[in-house]
């Protein structure tokens, strides 16, 4: 794999774990939701079509993550990212994802 794919899927993770730790009460691992969640998304960055084109980390979140997983990843990052040491591409996904989500929000 890429290492840049790596390195996002690291960052993915661990935002996961942060948010899970501190919104569910799991300590430090992962809960059933959250290890769902983490494999999802691990799934569908490696199969992203999109993998040497991709200006930065999840875009492909956007494009073919089911709608209850998307907002499931919006909410942890939206928690963790803030809470980060390695701010910029975190910050870089958080707009991309915002940006895109406002353009094409589900009438739900
Ligand atoms: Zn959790």
């Amino acid at each position: 794999m890429e290492r840049r794919i790596r390195r996002e899927l690291r960052t993915v993770r661990a935002m996961i774990g942060l948010h899970c730790r501190d919104r569910h009460g799991c300590g430090p691992g992962r809960c059933d939701r959250c290890g769902a969640l983490w494999e999802y998304t691990r799934q569908r960055v490696e199969r992203c079509p999109f993998r040497d084109d991709k200006p930065t980390c999840l875009r492909c979140t956007v494009h073919c993550f089911r709608p209850e997983m998307r907002e499931e990843i919006r909410a942890a990052m939206r928690y963790a990212g803030p809470r980060m040491p390695w701010r910029h591409p975190v910050l870089a996904l958080l707009h991309l994802l915002d940006e895109r989500s406002g353009q094409r929000s589900p009438a739900r």
